[in-house]
């Protein structure tokens, strides 16, 4: 039977469950889901402070000055950011203030040092201010007490900055899962070893790995498995053993050597599907001691596509993140494009923003070998099963990464 794309992700999504919980440090939270909600224990900013460089003052003191008749104030204090006042101002006074120093009492107001010129003892105010004019207050940003970040929130730079002025050093986040990767198949060589006929560079535990990276994932690096099945059953339980979900690269379309399938059945429940696609019909998918196990096909692009569609949302939904995949998108074609199988196509695309509307072209040679059409794509597009799409209609189109 085969498998439509939606039915094979729907399946693998709902085999696979969230990582549990574990409190960490902020610094190291960064694209992890958070298993909590955050209160403020304190106001942000804690105390008044001026929002320029200039003089606190009273605003009632100021109301006449202009440039031609300034107001005349008498200096009592210089405040550095990081310094509490030790003086009131009173009527007929200021105070020299530095950006986020604290408002000395009696003042309301703070006019900027553009708007002034500073005497010996004194400085001359030329424009009026309005009261509260350039402060900030405490809590205006976040009052004790306040729900600042509920559980399930993505965690990024800016929330890590907002953790740490919260003084809160460490969070509870859904752990990202650790994934192990192996690369199946006697052709495969290591980098820097001669290249002996018959046998090719193992390239796609190197994308793999990268994809688990960029996804923000801990990689386990199993290296290269000959087609044996002793060897790979070996490989794979030291793998499982380690790590929370395991991917392994080649072995699993017909006519292979079955050692990937022989092994793969003995570990756990793993079902080998034909997933009605154009790269990447040969799929594993299943479950061995819990942990779910991906069997991605051996042709490079293939093996980078079925990631994208499938084993990205799978783990993105183990580390607790609930927006599983990426936006697509409408975007025009260029050229007619005919799909004559009963498979959707996902072509390698060079997507580009023309007027307000994206524009999709192919991206050099379409066969699931050619991986330097990876390196020229910014985007996938997707050619419905037994459809032709003609230059002028739109597709759907999804980029890779942040590309755009
Ligand atoms: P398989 O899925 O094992 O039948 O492999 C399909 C095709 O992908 C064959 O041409 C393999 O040589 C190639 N291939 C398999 N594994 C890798 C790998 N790790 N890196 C690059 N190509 C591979
Ligand atoms: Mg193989």
């Amino acid at each position: 039977m085969m498998l439509t794309v939606d039915q094979a992700r729907t399946r693998i999504l709902d085999a696979v469950t969230r990582m549990p919980t574990k409190k960490c440090d902020i610094v190291d939270s960064l694209g992890s889901v958070l298993a909590q909600n955050v209160y403020a224990d304190e106001n942000i900013p804690p105390f008044d402070n001026s929002a320029m460089d200039g003089y606190a003052l009273i605003a009632g003191d100021v109301k006449a000055a202009s440039d031609e008749n300034p107001v005349t104030l008498d200096v009592i204090e210089t405040i550095p950011a990081g310094y509490a006042p030790a003086k009131q101002v009173k009527n007929g006074q200021a105070t020299r203030i530095m950006t986020g120093a604290m408002m000395p009492s009696g003042a309301d107001s703070v006019v900027m040092v553009e708007k002034t010129e500073s005497k010996e003892d004194s400085v001359d105010i030329f424009d009026p201010a309005a009261k509260a004019q350039n402060v900030r207050f405490a809590g205006e940003s976040v009052k004790t007490g306040d729900l600042v970040m509920s559980a399930g929130k993505v965690i990024r730079p800016q929330e890590i900055a907002m953790l740490a002025s919260l003084n809160i050093s460490e969070v509870d986040r859904y752990q990202p899962p650790k994934v192990a990767v192996v690369s199946t198949g006697d052709e495969l060589t290591p980098l820097g070893a001669e290249l002996k006929p018959g046998k090719i560079r193992d390239s796609n535990r190197y994308g793999i790995c990268a994809q688990l990276v960029e996804a923000g994932f801990e990689v386990i690096d199993m290296g290269i498995c000959g087609d044996d099945v002793v060897e790979l059953e070996r490989n794979l339980r030291s793998a499982l053993g380690q790590a929370d979900a395991l991917i392994t690269s080649g072995g699993v379309s017909v006519g292979d050597y079955d050692v990937v399938k022989i092994v793969l059945e003995k570990l756990g429940d793993i079902n080998f599907w034909r997933v009605a696609m154009k790269p990447g019909k040969p799929q594993a998918f299943g479950i061995a001691d819990g942990k779910p196990i991906f069997g991605l096909p051996g042709n490079p692009v293939s093996s980078l596509t079925v990631f994208e569609l499938f084993v990205r949302p799978a783990l993105l939904k183990m580390a607790g993140y609930t927006k599983l995949l990426r936006p697509t998108f409408e975007a025009v074609l260029e050229t007619d494009i005919k799909n004559d199988t009963n498979r959707v196509n996902f072509m390698r695309a060079i997507i580009e923003k023309h007027n307000g509307r994206y524009h999709a072209k192919i991206a050099g040679d379409q066969g699931s070998g050619i991986l330097y059409s990876l390196v020229l794509a910014n985007g996938l597009i997707t050619i419905p099963a037994n459809q032709t799409v003609y230059a002028g209609e739109t597709v759907d189109a999804q980029f890779f990464g942040d590309a755009s």
